[in-house]
């Protein structure tokens, strides 16, 4: 467990800068208990903005959960501090674009849907609420890394790139 890093491989096309935005992003995720293996069926989501307190004083989480088939209590929190953009010179490769302390459990699964940004490479205009989820075209995992393949091919400036 301890600190699992989320990476994104990305193919950005006329934009750069692409990120999570605000405190109430939802990191959709499937955890896998590290007690039992049992692994979640659904999608469940953790956001900056929501703090629990872990029982006897050590700390808090973005989210504390029991595990259905075993019962021990995990839990897992987004590290604010390591959340990076991912840029036009990263297309390609696997970057990692956030990491989370794990205690007890471990993301095995990452779908990026709404509330991404990004903006122009030359008119730095601001394209916001994007959702990757239809752009999403595969899925990878390296080890110690969830790892995750979108593609973006045209965002808002397609227009103005052919004029050019
Ligand atoms: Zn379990």
């Amino acid at each position: 467990m301890g600190k699992i890093a989320l990476q994104l491989k990305a193919t950005l096309e006329n934009v750069t800068n692409l990120r999570p935005v605000g405190e109430d992003f939802r990191w959709y995720l499937k955890m896998k208990c590290g007690n039992c293996g049992e692994i979640s069926e659904k999608w469940q989501y953790i956001r900056l903005m929501d703090s629990v307190a872990l029982k006897g004083g050590r700390g808090s989480a973005s989210m504390v959960q029991k595990c259905k088939l075993c019962s021990r209590e995990n839990s897992i929190e987004i590290l604010s501090s390591t959340i990076k953009p991912y840029n036009v010179e990263d297309n390609e490769k696997f970057k990692t674009i956030v990491e989370f302390e794990c205690r007890g459990l471990e993301p095995v699964d990452f779908q990026p849907q709404a509330g991404f940004a990004a903006e122009g490479v030359e008119s730095r205009t601001i394209f916001s609420d994007i959702n990757l989820q239809e752009k999403v075209r595969d899925l990878g995992a390296s080890q110690g890394a969830v790892g995750h393949v979108v593609e973006i091919i045209f965002y808002g400036e397609q227009d103005s790139s052919m004029e050019r």
